[in-house]
Order: structure tokens, then C-alpha cells, then sequence
């Protein structure tokens, strides 16, 4: 038997959501159907989906370490998060803890196609959750704070006058000057060379690098102000309309990833495989002749003796052109059509549920009939154990068709439209490029001249055959490139869809 807690999730902001029992109610019967016994229950109530500061949901996670669950079930997803990074952050210590996170009302298969759905899914609750809180934003009460600033340093930008915090107007143009460069792509230290020539300083010096980039992190510019498991909106005037805040912070978490986390190659590192020998190429620490320590991919064929003689390439540069390449194909806006148009295929089928939709009307309809059957037997006094039986097992069924035929209209219910398949699709692709990497990435197949790249298909035919899989083939001039340091030479990019 497979174990697994509810967490259940209410915030009072929104009249249409399903009630705390509803949701119980759901993941019981969903637990029920899929012989999973129910240990605990976890339950925020009056709390929104976009900050985890939720008490129950952090005591969930924390406990999923114990080893007590296999499974965390939620009414529907965005249940869980409304927030992207939360939700990829808080599934990830599941996992890392042995727990899957199950939703009730959303069908979704366990599968690179299901993760990419899922995703999607996610990003669309994300969306809806960014539209409500500015609703709630408009509607909220001016008297939940009178708005006091509680003491200590005022940030730049603002001054305190009768305990109340105003904008500074003439730092505050500073502050939007600072966003709109940023936001237009102008590099820090541009940023701040135009400053400095402007003879604007901060405290009578120079703008620092870190203070600018603390002044394009503080989310108070954009009014809001966090503390402990709330939001004040009326504490901080903003200096910077809430979209140009949104959109340089998604930039830095962009440039973040840039970097090239150890994370991001770590993932690639699991792709990589010979193009001769089929052996796996893993990373390994060598000695150069000055004696300094270089670390090379090598072919474990080559390694172990083979035959192989594919050489080994320097890490770092090799790993850079990699990610490039692949960053590069997968924002290719006619690669990314393909995949678009693959995955609303994916949904059209998985959402193509009307003929059980009918199916399940037909039962529903014939389990009426005979209850109704046996109602007229029972008016005309023929009551026995038997019709008693009969009667209990129909009512049932009826319950449980009409669950059914719930769920498959909910799925109906989270049909995207193309547009908005693309549009998510490179959101996450700026945000979460280790994602895509590793969900879209089957495997890589590095040669002396060439690379290939073969990418998953959303919809996956046979898995024996290359069939469905995407093939990008890069043929460059890659030991020149890792010998030399210098830029690759792209000949060109030969791209095969096998179908
Ligand atoms: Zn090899």
C-alpha cells in the first residue's frame, strides 16, 4: 500500500475556489482509487499560492524528509505554487526526499512529454496567480497597516517624514534611471560611468557595482514590502512601475544562469557520449606540462582500452560551446515552432476526451436507469436483500461516474492556445533553461568535427527507434576551437526530424 499526505490550500482573496473540504474530499476519493492510504493532512488556510511562507506547507516539506510518505496529493497543482521557481524548488527537495507530488484533477503521466505538460501548467497558474494579485493589489484595504516605517536605515530612493516613508523624488529619478538602462540592456558599468559623469553619487561616492544591483533586487521600488509571511503594499510609494521591476529581476535571474551554473553542466555531463564508440565521455583531471591541472572529457571507451581513439577536449570550452549550441537551437524561433506545434498536439490528444466524456455520460445514464428500475420494483413492494444490494452498488457507481466525467472536463478546462504554449515556452526558456536542457536533451554524440545533438520529441513514438526525436547536427570545427580558444567556426547546423 502506497502512503501520502493532502495539502490543501485556501486563500479568501478568491469566491470561486473550492473549499478546504472540497479539496479533501477530492484527494481522499483520488487516494481512494489508487490504493493510497491518507497519513496526514496539511492545511493553510487564507494563504496565496505566491510566497511559501505558508506554516503548513513548510511543515509538509520539512516532515517529507522523514521517510513516513511516498506521495504529496493536492486538489490541482497550482494547490501546491503559483509560483514557477517555488514550485521547481519545493519538488526538487521532495524528490531529493523520495516523495512525488500527485494532483487529483490533473491527469499527468510521469514522462519527459508529461514533465514539459506540467510545466506548462504551472507556468499558466503562475499567469493567472500574477492577474489576480493585481486585482487583489487594487482591492486591498489601506487600513491593514497604517504604513509606519519601523526604524533603522531608509534605503535610496525614499526619506521618513512623521514616521511615514515619501519618496526622495530626486534619488528616486536615479533609481528609474537605473531600471531603465538595465532594463534596455545597458551593462552596470555603463550604468554607472553615465552616473559618474552626471556627477551623481551615492553618499558622496561612486555607485558600486553591488549597490546598483541591490537597488535592481530591492522589490520595495516596486512598493511592495515583505515581512515575515506578509506583504505591505502601503508602506513603500513605488518608484518603479511593477512591470519594469518584474522584467529587470527576471534579467538578473537570466544573467544568473548565464554563468552557467555547476548544476547546468553537471546536466549535460550525463548527455555526452562518443560518436565512435557509444561509450559515455566523462569528465577527468590531467596534468599539463607546466604541471598545472587541466580537466578534459575523455571517451571511457578510449579510457578502458577499446580501440577508440577519439581524443579528449578541455572541459570548460568544450561545455561552453555545448550549452551555446544548444541555448542556440533551443531559441531558434523555427525549432521552437516544431516543438510548439508537437506539444499542442500532445495537449489536443491528452485534452481529446470528449468520446469518454460521452462514454462516461452513456454509464452514467444506463446506472439511472436501473436505479430507477429498482425504485419502481421497491414502490411496488418487492424489497429484498438482493435490490438493497443492487441499489447501494448503483448509487455508487453514479457517484463515481459523475467524479469522472469532473475530472476529464477539468482537463478540457486547462486547454492553452497555441500563442500561449509559445509564449510560456520561451518564458521558461529564459528562466529555466536548466530545465529545458535537461527535459528537451536525449543525448549528445561528440566527434572530432561534429557534434549531435538529439533532442526529444514532446511526442515520443517508439522508443527503440529514432522516431520522434529531434536531430540537430552541428558540424564545426571543434579541436580547432578547444586547441585554439578560439570562437567555433559553425559551418552549419544540419537539423533532421525523424517523423
Ligand atoms: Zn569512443
Amino acid at each position: 500500500m502506497k502512503t501520502a499526505v493532502i495539502y490543501a490550500r485556501y486563500s479568501s482573496d478568491n469566491q470561486t475556489e473550492q473549499s478546504i473540504e472540497g479539496q479533501l474530499r477530492v484527494c481522499q476519493d483520488y487516494a481512494q482509487r489508487n490504493d493510497i492510504v491518507i497519513i496526514k493532512t496539511y492545511i493553510d488556510r487564507a494563504m496565496t499560492g505566491t510566497n511559501d511562507n505558508r506554516p503548513d506547507f513548510q511543515q509538509m516539506i520539512k516532515d517529507s524528509d522523514k521517510k513516513e510518505f511516498e506521495h504529496v496529493i493536492v486538489y490541482k497543482l497550482d494547490r501546491f505554487s503559483r509560483n514557477k521557481y517555488e514550485t521547481a524548488k519545493y519538488k526538487k527537495i521532495l524528490k531529493d526526499n523520495g516523495v512525488k507530488l500527485l494532483s487529483a484533477m490533473e491527469n499527468i503521466p510521469d514522462t519527459p512529454e508529461g514533465i514539459i505538460l506540467e510545466s506548462l501548467l504551472e507556468g499558466m497558474a503562475e499567469y493567472y496567480s500574477a492577474k489576480l494579485a493585481q486585482k487583489v493589489k487594487r482591492g486591498m484595504k489601506e487600513t491593514r497597516l497604517k504604513g509606519n516605517f519601523t526604524g533603522g536605515t531608509i534605503i535610496y530612493g525614499y526619506k521618513v517624514e512623521n514616521h511615514k516613508i515619501l519618496i526622495n523624488e530626486e534619488q528616486a529619478e536615479v533609481v528609474r534611471f537605473i531600471y531603465e538602462q538595465y532594463s534596455l540592456g545597458t551593462y552596470v558599468k555603463d550604468i554607472i560611468a553615465e552616473l559618474n559623469s552626471k556627477r551623481i553619487f551615492n553618499r558622496g561616492k561612486p555607485f558600486a557595482r553591488n549597490t546598483i544591483y541591490n537597488i535592481l533586487k530591492n522589490e520595495k521600488y516596486s512598493g511592495i514590502y515583505r515581512f515575515k509571511d506578509e506583504i505591505f503594499e502601503n508602506m513603500y510609494p513605488a518608484i518603479v512601475p511593477n512591470e519594469i521591476y518584474t522584467k529587470v529581476r527576471n534579467k538578473i535571474d537570466l544573467n544568473k544562469y548565464g554563468k552557467r551554473s555547476v548544476e547546468l553542466v553537471y546536466l549535460l555531463r550525463h548527455k555526452l557520449k562518443c560518436g565512435y564508440c557509444g561509450m559515455p565521455i566523462s569528465a577527468e583531471c590531467g596534468t599539463a606540462k607546466d604541471g598545472s591541472k587541466r580537466h578534459y572529457y575523455k571517451c571511457l571507451g578510449r579510457k578502458r582500452n577499446n580501440g577508440c581513439t577519439k581524443s579528449s577536449v578541455r572541459k570548460e570550452t568544450f561545455e561552453n560551446f555545448v550549452l551555446d549550441n544548444i541555448l542556440k537551437v533551443l531559441s531558434n524561433s523555427e525549432y521552437v515552432d516544431t516543438i510548439i506545434e508537437a506539444l499542442f498536439k500532445l495537449q489536443e490528444m491528452q485534452s481529446n476526451t470528449n468520446s469518454l466524456i460521452n462514454s462516461l455520460v452513456k454509464e452514467y445514464k444506463q446506472a439511472e436507469i436501473s436505479l430507477n428500475n429498482i425504485m419502481k420494483a421497491v414502490e411496488q413492494g418487492i424489497v429484498n436483500n438482493t435490490t438493497n444490494k443492487r441499489m447501494k452498488e448503483l448509487e455508487n457507481k453514479l457517484e463515481d461516474i459523475d467524479r469522472q466525467i469532473l475530472i476529464e472536463k477539468s482537463k478540457n478546462a486547462f486547454k492553452v492556445s497555441k500563442q500561449a504554449i509559445k509564449e510560456f515556452y520561451i518564458e521558461a526558456l529564459k528562466l529555466e533553461p536548466k530545465l529545458l536542457i535537461d527535459y528537451a536533451i536525449k543525448e549528445i554524440r561528440v566527434y572530432e568535427d561534429k557534434l549531435e545533438i538529439i533532442f526529444n520529441s514532446p511526442i515520443k513514438r517508439s522508443p527503440d527507434t529514432n522516431q520522434g526525436f529531434f536531430l540537430f547536427t552541428f558540424n564545426s570545427k571543434l579541436p580547432q576551437y578547444i586547441q585554439n580558444k578560439e570562437k567555433p567556426n559553425m559551418v552549419d547546423i544540419e537539423v533532421k526530424y525523424y517523423v
